[in-house]
């Protein structure tokens, strides 16, 4: 095969590079009909790849398409995958969907002749542990009445992009973004934690934003070593007054938080400590296997 970072399979096949799969009468292409999820590969493991197979799927029902591939399907085809890439690159893995057909201004014909699959992987280097500073966005997460926030549909990522972009022109490098009531929901690209008096808190899920797998997880793991962690209903001013905050994402894993708007802070050591157990947790599991 050839040498290649970036791989699709599409329709029964792996090709190289960035392949054209969408045309101009495609749903997707006029009206934003695409769903994605994003897992990770590096030295050998690859967290909770079941449980992103399985998300991608239930992101297609919910955006009114027919996922064409089970979940175990598209796992084993990313670990067929990254067997593409040498060994020790670390890599990004993207199963999407998307609509052929719908019906113009509207929703997509739900049925499996319609909706398309691509899994694409491509090489992205960890930087698991990397600090980023925030600020408070001026765009919020949309509710649940007027997005479908519970899949994770391309169409829900340009505000996160303006967001992202005005953190930018601040001098930040991301955006903490509030639900409709005001309330911290997210980061613009990863759930959010905060620390006080040595009692972990994140937002509690309320449909505005995707309640990650790695929240999930390091929510799991911090709880087995004996932390308290609470899912609560949190201002920016519990924010700005925490002693630690950090964010979580599959991408990056555990990002700790050294600046929100003019707050400095330190990276702190329960992030150190959730980062060093969620490491332990994707070793142990390539190790029992
Ligand atoms: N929120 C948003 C908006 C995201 O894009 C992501 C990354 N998928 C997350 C949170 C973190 O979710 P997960 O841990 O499932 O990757």
């Amino acid at each position: 095969a050839p040498r290649s970072p970036t791989w699709t399979y599409v329709d029964g096949q792996w090709l190289p590079g960035n392949p054209p799969l969408i045309g101009p009468t495609s749903h997707a292409m006029w009206l934003a009909s695409t769903v994605f999820d994003g897992a990770r590969w590096f030295n050998g493991l690859a967290p909770d790849l079941d449980l992103h197979c399985k998300r991608v799927n239930r992101s297609a029902i919910s955006m009114g398409m027919k996922p064409t591939m089970t979940p175990e399907e598209i796992e084993q085809l990313a670990l067929e995958g990254v067997t593409k890439f040498d060994g020790n690159v670390a890599i990004y893995i993207k199963p999407m969907y998307w609509a052929e057909h719908g019906m113009p201004g509207s929703i997509v014909a739900p049925d499996a002749a319609s909706t398309r699959f691509a899994l694409c992987l491509f090489e992205a280097p960890m930087d698991a542990g990397a600090s980023v500073t925030l600020t408070v966005s001026s765009l919020r997460r949309p509710s649940p009445e007027t997005a479908m926030t519970d899949a994770k549909a391309g169409s829900l990522y340009p505000n996160s992009g303006r967001a992202i972009l005005e953190a930018r022109a601040r001098g930040f490098s991301g955006a903490l973004m509030l639900d409709m009531n005001g309330n911290v929901a997210e980061t613009s690209s990863a759930n959010v934690f905060m620390v006080k008096d040595g009692v972990v808190f994140t937002p509690v899920p309320n449909r505005t934003f995707l309640a990650g797998i790695t929240r999930s997880r390091v929510m799991g793991l911090l709880r087995q070593a004996g932390f308290d962690v609470r899912e609560a209903t949190l201002s920016v001013q519990d924010f700005r007054e925490a002693d630690e905050i950090f964010c979580s994402g599959n991408y990056s894993k555990v990002s700790p938080v050294t600046k929100l708007d003019d707050r400095e802070l330190q990276a702190g050591p329960v992030a150190r400590k959730a980062l060093d157990l969620y490491m332990e947790w994707a070793t142990d599991l390539v190790s029992e296997e």
